[in-house]
């Protein structure tokens, strides 16, 4: 298993048996057509397309839901630092306000352009 699967990346079954009382859990593989639902943008998607939170594996969040939340914790642990790194990652949240505050990202021959840079941007 990659380190950063996590356990939630297994299906967890309670199968009923008379042996241990009625009640046992096995861990199964995902089905390759399994789709899970992102609890922040509601969409569903493939199972391996989405992450779960540790301590509460039934939250589901896809890439995209998962790196704006880490955006807004970084910001928010950001708030009344210092520095070069601290400056840049708001200039380039600005800049992502911005393009989002002008659709720009949803226009046909620019948008892809500019999410792809987005995902490779802190
Ligand atoms: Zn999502």
């Amino acid at each position: 298993m990659d380190p950063g699967e996590g356990p939630a990346r297994a299906v967890v079954a309670h199968v009923g048996g008379a042996e241990d009382g009625g009640s046992m859990t096995t861990h199964a593989r995902p089905e390759a057509d399994e789709r899970r639902l992102c609890w922040c943008c509601d969409n569903d998607f493939p199972v391996e397309d989405v992450v779960h939170l540790g301590a509460h594996p039934e939250v589901a969040l896809c890439f995209d839901c998962a790196r704006w939340v880490r955006r807004r914790a970084i910001l928010r642990a950001d708030a009344g630092r210092r520095g070069m790194r601290v400056g840049l990652r708001r200039v380039v949240a600005q800049m992502r306000a911005a393009v989002i505050g002008h659709g720009w990202h949803d226009r046909p021959v620019i948008g892809p352009v500019l999410r792809w840079i987005d995902r490779r941007m802190p």
